[in-house]
């Protein structure tokens, strides 16, 4: 089997180590012989790339590249993601790429940044009013049927603060942390295969479960079949995941 994953403006929003995903996605693939395909797609790509991607990845970046980013993704590739994820295709967008899939980003300074309604959500930087919210973070998942009660843990590092429309559903509960906007408890959104998430670490390496949600359902989708993935011998990452979860 093969997938092919899209990774949005790898060069302009992987700032927090996010890349990381990308390489606990293929290597996830690899080791149990999936052949994958990661196409970088930047400002100059064409959309046609983004035809045939089975996973969608796109990571998190400060105001300035959002900015430089929230055109092209505006007019040009967000709308071709809002049609793939109403296509059940698994996506991953984290922190600045979250806030960017909304209506809109209200940066810390200057304009709105206007984004394709992907997620029905809008996130407002508080500027100096309020601090980053920023630290470790763990959650319990909630809405997603293959994962639900399960733990995931990371790091958060976002001025933005995130509403989510009623009817989107956020992704997990906060045990320990700040999550969306530090005040209703939740954290990230999901809707369909897509989800939402302010957590970096990166997200995937201590969370082996999200990632083989994810690699799973491409699969899915993608050949249209019940896909049992391989266990793989997760022992580090999930020590990894419990030291924290200790921890916090
Ligand atoms: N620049 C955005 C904020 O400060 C997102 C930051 C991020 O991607 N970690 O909220």
């Amino acid at each position: 089997m093969k997938l092919k994953i899209a990774w949005l403006y790898r060069d302009l929003m992987s700032t927090y180590g996010d890349r990381g995903n990308i390489i606990c996605l293929t290597q996830r693939c690899q080791i149990r012989h999936i052949d994958v395909e990661v196409k970088n797609i930047t400002l100059e790509t064409s959309v046609k790339e983004l035809n045939k991607c089975d996973v969608i990845f796109m990571g998190g970046a400060q105001d300035r590249q959002q900015k430089l980013a929230g055109g092209d993704f505006l007019k040009n590739k967000g709308p071709v993601i809002k049609k793939m994820v109403e296509e059940n295709i698994p996506s991953l967008f984290v922190c600045a790429a979250y806030q960017a899939v909304g209506h809109y980003y209200r940066p810390y300074k200057g304009a709105d940044i206007p984004g394709p309604g992907i997620l029905d959500l809008t996130t407002k930087h508080l500027g100096d009013q309020a601090k980053r919210l920023i630290g470790d973070i763990s959650a319990e998942i909630i809405n997603i049927k293959e994962l639900n009660g399960k733990t995931i843990v990371g790091f958060e590092n976002h001025g933005g603060r995130t509403s989510l429309g009623a009817k989107l559903k956020p992704f997990a509960k906060v045990i320990k942390g700040f999550g969306n906007n530090g005040e209703d408890g939740y954290e990230g959104a999901v809707y369909k295969n897509a989800i939402g998430s302010y957590f970096h670490g990166p997200i995937l390496s201590k969370n082996p479960h999200l990632a083989d949600w994810l690699i799973g359902c491409a699969l899915e989708i993608k050949y249209q079949k019940d896909v049992e993935l391989e266990p793989l011998d997760d022992e580090l990452e999930w020590k990894a995941h419990d030291f924290m979860l200790k921890r916090l």
